[in-house]
């Protein structure tokens, strides 16, 4: 039995050839046995990677204080399914519902439910989100339909695996994972597979570029789209990624805070891409559901009103001014998870949603 992931797959790669970025990546966060979220998920300061809810409490508040709007502007449905997916260690919902007591019905109308694979994280949800008697699945299609959705997923586009595509004078190429003369792991490429057709907007894109695609990430799209064009509701899907279809490579090992390399690190670190929202989008459109445009994560909640709330917070807490403004610039800068971090909403036809005005 090997002991960690790489052997794993050395011998996975032996056995059935080189393997495409989305096989590598799936394995390095999921594997049953040495997959990092099935393993060894460390979030927060002391851990690999920090979010946004886990920078500051205004972000999960302000995204409680849209949840409750949306609700209301969707009439206010009695029951109706508040899902997380991919809710991390909890803070995010429970911020979120901490900040939805302000309206009387919505958190007794709501049913919990929390989409989420890592055992690990799991546990930590039982403890910080047991007070409001959540319900755990392991997909978005075991939440039972019939009633409207008010989703929310902070950072979960970004953990669905990407294919990746190279140009190049032989035609488009896939890049995959294999080993070299002494049996490690490296990168490789192999003719695309027949059928292969690249995105829209870049199949005029020169020799060497990069193009990713991430079939699950629009599959969640579609799946979305689809359930909200049935049963009505808003799914709010916030994450580090693009606004347009542009190429370049963005698959990205975090450790301790720090990018580490992707193949040493296969199975101990975070592993992403960015998020694709034009993509993600495009699915639920083709579902059947609308979406917003596609807005920083400034911008939106600023729209929301971020400078309000951190005014309002420093002034109940003057000891903590400065820590309060230092959290409020991180969200909300554009050198910092400002312009990076993307929102987007898909919600039923004919509503509109606070945070996106033009
Ligand atoms: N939303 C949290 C955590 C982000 S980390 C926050 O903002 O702090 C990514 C989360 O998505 C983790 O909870 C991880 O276990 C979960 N996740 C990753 N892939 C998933 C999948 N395919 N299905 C459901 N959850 C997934």
């Amino acid at each position: 039995m090997p002991m960690s992931l790489i052997p794993k797959l050395v011998r996975l790669i032996r056995a059935d050839g080189p393997m495409t970025v989305e096989a590598f990546m799936r394995l390095c966060l999921h594997d049953p046995e040495f997959g990092y979220y099935t393993t060894r998920p460390r979030l927060g300061p002391e851990g690999d990677f920090i979010t946004a809810p886990l920078a500051s409490q205004m972000f999960g508040e302000l995204i409680g204080l849209w949840a409750v709007d949306a609700w209301s502007r969707l009439g206010q449905p009695a029951p109706f399914r508040l899902v997380e997916m991919g809710p991390g260690d909890g803070t995010l919902t429970s911020d979120l519902m901490r900040a939805a007591r302000v309206v009387p019905g919505f958190r007794a109308s709501a049913e919990l439910w929390l989409v989420e694979i890592s055992g690990p994280l799991i546990e930590m949800q039982h403890e910080r989100l047991a007070v409001h008697g959540p319900r755990w699945a392991g997909s978005l299609a075991e939440v039972p339909a019939g009633a409207p959705l008010v989703l929310i997923a902070n950072e979960l586009l970004d953990c669905l695996p990407a294919r990746q595509f190279v140009r190049t004078a032989a035609g488009w190429a896939e890049r995959r994972i294999g080993l070299d003369g002494v049996g490690a792991l490296t990168f490789g490429l192999s003719p695309a597979p027949n059928g292969f057709v690249p995105p829209p907007d870049l199949q005029d894109a020169p020799s060497g570029a990069l193009v990713e695609v991430s079939p699950a990430q629009e599959a969640l799209g579609a799946e979305i789209g689809a359930r909200i064009a049935t049963d009505g509701g808003v799914a709010l899907f916030v994450d580090y990624g693009r606004d347009r279809t542009d190429p370049g490579d963005t698959l990205q090992a975090l450790r301790a805070h720090r990018k580490v390399d992707v193949l040493a690190s296969a199975g101990e670190a975070d592993l992403t891409v960015h998020a694709d929202f034009p993509a993600f989008a495009a699915a639920a459109r083709s579902a059947g559901a609308e979406t917003t445009a596609i807005v920083g994560q400034g911008d939106f909640l600023r729209a929301l009103g971020i400078d309000l709330r951190a005014a309002a917070l420093a002034k109940a807490r003057p000891d903590q001014a400065d820590t309060i403004a230092r959290q409020h610039h991180r969200l909300t800068d554009p050198e910092e998870m400002g312009r990076l971090f993307k929102v987007v909403c898909v919600h039923q036809t004919g509503l509109e949603v606070a945070g996106f005005a033009d």
